[in-house]
């Protein structure tokens, strides 16, 4: 449903990806690979709007809404984890509220929950910017290296997690680990 036609982009005189198409669907997920400096981010923030390509096109994102895993998180760093999920929930916010603890409690200790953002361990941010991402009603869901900082075990309960959070929704994932493609049942892009 999302078509990319003969996308390049270059910085100056480092060509970043050259002609690349891609055809993506719905209700997979898409690890994209390539050694640092592939253009993985880079084509990310073109899919955002972060960024322009330089020629070629891109079909079906219009009227997707997306969500994203920063490398650098994007955290409210003085905020609690509570309410850096609560403020991207739609609707009243006693009930986000409460929605909010659960979705964390998946994935974080309840002692973790209500402390600035700024004193949790990296392993622990990453996890509350995965919840805040999947927690945004979106169609499209874009995750820049996720698994960073996070121990085996944890990868996996955080990978069972996205799979139930991400059903039917186009997601892809940016990792340099070849096993994670398997984990997550996905389909692999080269770039
Ligand atoms: P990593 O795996 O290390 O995260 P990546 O595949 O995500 O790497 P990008 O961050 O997309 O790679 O960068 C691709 C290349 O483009 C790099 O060489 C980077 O230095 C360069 N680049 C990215 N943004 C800019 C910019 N705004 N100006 C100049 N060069 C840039």
């Amino acid at each position: 449903e999302l078509k990319v036609n003969q996308l390049s982009k270059s910085f100056g005189t480092l060509n970043v990806f050259t002609q690349l198409n891609l055809s993506l669907h719905s209700g997979q997920v898409y690890c994209l690979m390539g050694s640092s400096g592939s253009g993985k981010t880079t084509f990310f923030r073109i899919l955002l709007g972060l960024e322009e390509a330089d020629s070629g096109s891109m079909e079906g994102l219009k009227g997707q809404r997306a969500s994203a895993v920063f490398q650098e998180n994007r955290l409210c760093e003085s905020f609690t984890p509570v309410d850096n999920i609560t403020m991207v929930i739609p609707g009243r916010s006693s009930r986000s509220r409460k929605q909010a603890k659960e979705e964390l409690l998946r994935l974080l200790p309840e002692e973790a929950l209500s402390r600035p953002v700024s004193t949790l361990s990296g392993g622990m941010k990453r996890r509350v910017a995965i919840v805040r991402a999947l927690s945004i009603p979106c169609d499209m869901i874009l995750m820049d290296e996720p698994f960073t900082g996070l121990d085996e075990n944890t990868k996996r309960t955080v990978i069972q997690y996205i799979k139930k959070k991400t059903r039917g929704k186009l997601v892809i994932i940016s990792t340099h680990q070849e096993e994670d493609v398997a984990l997550l049942n996905g389909t692999l892009i080269n770039l």
